[in-house]
Formats: structure tokens, C-alpha cells, sequence
């Protein structure tokens, strides 16, 4: 083997994908990247009930949206007979063996084991079955199911954030690989794929660490290298409390239509775990560089997606008016307004989306807000504002007009006038909202 580095990104295309396959993603990826090795986009889809190839459409969609390029798919769905092959040789060498329990069967027997206070692994009972007791089940049930015969013996791994695991193979039930309707489960399909395609490094859900256990003893049965395994934590919403009910609502597809900029999610989901800060960094190349997989913890992990917010605003901040340009032209926005409009909005927008409704306030003009001792003021001022369109002096030499006039100075000058003016006691700099304001409703 050589020692290129080479992982991969393997969904089930069952759904869409959500953070925390993205954590899952990226990990893999900045691994590949960092040693300048490749990245492998495997869809899981041995499953024809539930893939759906929209699935595997918005899986390409939501990577390239953020900037995680792969180096070539592949599908398990076309790698069927290599599957076959590889549960052939392990029927040969007596590792593999047919069991027709039915989950109502197992089901019972799982109670039972509990009550007796014993570990609820499956019993082997079908390894006692005669030829011709298998032939009277599948004739009465139909082809059973394809177990796997693990080895009774401590399954170790230096894992890459869990560090030291051993698993006992004997608390483990042996694992069905193909089901009785002959298809191929991902636990070998997996094993198969990793081997063959030399995969390196597999960081995946701490969630399969029981299957990485099964998954070496099987490789080995195999003739494979086992890769490096590492298996970060499962998120948890902000209280800690288990995120996976919410994830629907966590995709990457919704917070992409939310305006949550890729370089925000990006950056936080890099470092969230780990013992390095998150920070904004607008280049991949920079995530590539400060990334390191031993700086993770397998305690459980903290997502709050309002954290994207504040990382998003930064990250618009950092933006030229050339970066939104289409964002900003479908506003209507014209063109020699865009430089000054982006400007002024950058500072005070945390989404994209939050353009539109600034734009309104410009075009058409705020509802103006008068204060009752105000309004006399605000009438008189209005009076000396010359017409649209305004410019940069328009604010300055204004104020100071009204300020003569009526001798007003300071905030109780500016405040009303502001308010009047954009519906609002805070806002941008007023010299550079002028030359946007369109129209001026306090005007009458
Ligand atoms: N298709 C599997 C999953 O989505 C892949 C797990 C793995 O990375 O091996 O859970």
C-alpha cells in the first residue's frame, strides 16, 4: 500500500444532511487535504427503498456549496457483485453462516437475556441447525438472513480521538450483513470499499464504534488493512439536550436558505469540540492548515446554530461591494448606488437576506417616527431639507441649518431628525444614508 493519504465522506442518501454529517464531512475532508491526499465521495446507497437520488443531488449540492470538492464518487449500488464476492469467501472460510430468527423471535430473546440479567447478544442457536432444518426454515420462512461469525476475542484500535478502545467480540452479537431479502447491509459493503479503495483514515460518529469493532474483525477475515479509525462526539443542542430529533431542521440546505454564509459554518464546524478557539477564516486553505484531529474531545458537543449568526455577520463584513454584486442588483438597487448602499449596510446586516428590507427603507422611505414634542420641530426642519436626490454634504449642511434656525444642537438636533428620517433611534452613519434615501415621508 502506499502511503497516501485517502479518506472519504459515505452518506446514506436517505435524507438531507445536516451538521452533523458535516462534521463528519469536513473532518474527512481537511484530513485528505492536509496531506495532500484524496478524498473520496462514497454514497451508501445499497438500500433502493429509501435512496433517492434527489438525496444524492442535494449531498453534492450542500459539499459544493461549501467549497468541499471531492476527488471522484463512488456508489455502492454499483458494487454489488464485488459484495457478493466478499460474503462468498467469508461463507468459505466458515465465517458467515444463514439464521432465520424472526424479530418477534429475537425480539423475546433479548427479553429473556435481560431478565437473567445477561448481555442481550445473539445466541448462535443457528449455527446448531442441520442442513435440513435450514432447508424446512426457508422453505417455511424464505431465505434467512447472513450473519457474520465474530471472533470471541478483545477488538482493539488506537483511536484517533478516543484513543485506546477495546471491545469485547463476545458482547457483541454477530452482525447481519446481508438481509433475507438479499440485500447487502453497509457494515460489509463498507469494509469492502475501505479495503479496496485503500482508504487511510475513517473519523465517523461515535455512534459506530461498536460497528468499527465488527467492521476490523471482518477486514481481517478479509485480508485488508485495517485504516486508522476516529470518532468524534455526537452534537447536543445548546442545553445539552440530544440533537438528533431536531437535525431534520438542521440541514445544510435550510441554513443555506436561512443566508448563513458557507464560510461561517465552516469555521465553526472545524473547531467545535476541539481545543482550538473558533475564528473566522474566509479561506479553506486556512481551516486546512489549523486543523488537528488529536485537538478533539469525545465529550459531547454543543451545537447552538444561532453561534452561525454572529460568524456569518463577520464574514459579510469582510466583503467588497463586488462580492454581493448580484445579491445587490436583485434588489433593484442601481448601479450607482451599490458602492455606497453596501457600505452602509455591511455593518448592520447579519444575513444577505437582511438587504431587502434596508433597500425598502431606502426606496419608498421609512414610516417616520415623531415623538409628540417633536413634532413642530421635525415640521420646521423639514421645510429647509432641499429635494432629492442627496448627497454626502446633504446631512451636515442640513443640520446645521435647522440647528440656526431653531437652535436646537446636539441630540435633541440629530435624534428627531434621524428617527424622521428612517424610522429608527440607531442606525448607519446619517451623512452616508442620505445620498440612498429615495424619498422622505416626513416630508408630507
Ligand atoms: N453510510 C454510513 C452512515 O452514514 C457511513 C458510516 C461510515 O462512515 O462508515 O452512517
Amino acid at each position: 500500500m502506499s502511503d497516501k493519504t485517502i479518506t472519504r465522506f459515505a452518506p446514506s442518501p436517505t435524507g438531507w444532511i445536516h451538521v452533523g454529517n458535516l462534521r463528519t464531512a469536513l473532518m474527512n475532508y481537511l484530513i485528505a487535504r492536509k496531506a495532500g491526499g484524496e478524498f473520496i465521495l462514497r454514497i451508501d446507497d445499497t438500500d433502493p427503498n429509501r435512496s433517492k437520488e434527489e438525496y444524492v443531488d442535494g449531498i453534492k449540492r450542500d459539499l459544493e456549496w461549501l467549497g468541499i470538492h471531492w476527488d471522484r464518487v463512488e456508489r455502492q449500488s454499483l458494487r454489488l457483485e464485488k459484495y457478493h464476492a466478499a460474503a462468498q469467501e467469508l461463507r468459505d472460510m466458515d465465517r458467515f453462516y444463514e439464521a432465520f430468527e424472526t424479530p418477534t423471535e429475537l425480539d423475546l430473546k433479548r427479553k429473556k437475556q435481560l431478565n437473567m440479567g445477561k448481555p442481550p447478544v445473539y445466541d448462535r442457536a443457528a449455527l446448531a441447525l442441520s442442513d435440513d432444518e435450514k432447508a424446512a426454515l426457508r422453505a417455511e420462512r424464505g431465505d434467512g438472513v447472513w450473519r457474520f461469525k465474530l471472533k470471541h476475542e478483545r477488538i482493539v484500535w488506537n483511536d484517533g480521538i478516543l484513543g485506546d478502545v477495546s471491545i469485547d467480540g463476545a458482547s457483541v452479537s454477530d452482525p447481519v450483513l446481508i438481509r433475507g431479502d438479499g440485500q447487502i447491509l453497509y457494515t460489509l459493503a463498507s469494509v469492502v470499499d475501505d479495503t479496496e479503495m485503500g482508504v487511510t483514515h475513517v473519523v465517523r460518529g461515535s455512534d459506530h464504534v461498536t460497528n468499527t469493532g465488527t467492521q476490523i474483525q471482518i477486514m481481517q477475515a478479509l485480508g485488508g488493512t485495517v485504516p486508522s479509525f476516529a470518532h468524534h462526539s455526537l452534537l447536543t443542542g445548546p442545553q445539552g439536550e440530544a440533537l438528533s430529533k431536531r437535525l431534520g431542521t438542521l440541514a445544510l440546505k435550510d441554513l443555506r436558505e436561512a443566508g448563513i454564509a458557507p464560510q461561517a459554518l465552516l469555521s465553526l464546524m472545524s473547531r467545535l469540540g476541539s481545543s482550538d478557539p473558533v475564528e473566522l477564516r474566509t479561506e479553506m486553505d486556512a481551516l486546512i492548515e489549523g486543523f488537528d484531529i488529536s485537538r478533539f474531545g469525545s465529550a459531547p458537543t454543543k451545537f447552538d446554530a444561532e453561534d452561525l449568526k454572529p460568524l456569518t455577520a463577520k464574514y459579510l463584513q469582510t466583503l467588497d461591494v463586488a462580492d454581493v454584486a448580484d445579491a445587490v442588483a436583485a434588489l433593484g438597487v442601481p448601479d450607482d448606488l451599490a458602492t455606497q448602499f453596501w457600505n452602509v449596510t455591511r455593518d448592520n446586516i447579519t444575513t444577505l437576506h437582511d438587504l431587502g428590507p434596508w433597500w425598502t427603507m431606502f426606496a419608498n422611505g421609512a414610516e417616520p417616527v415623531i415623538d409628540d414634542e417633536d413634532r413642530d420641530f421635525v415640521a420646521q426642519a423639514m421645510t429647509l431639507l432641499p429635494d432629492a436626490p442627496f448627497d454626502g454634504d446633504t446631512w451636515g449642511a442640513w443640520t446645521s441649518a435647522v440647528k440656526e434656525a431653531t437652535g436646537r444642537k446636539g441630540k435633541g438636533l440629530f435624534m428627531p431628525l434621524r428617527k424622521a428620517l428612517t424610522g429608527q433611534a440607531h442606525g448607519p452613519d446619517m451623512s452616508a444614508v442620505m445620498p440612498l434615501l429615495q424619498v422622505v415621508k416626513a416630508r408630507g
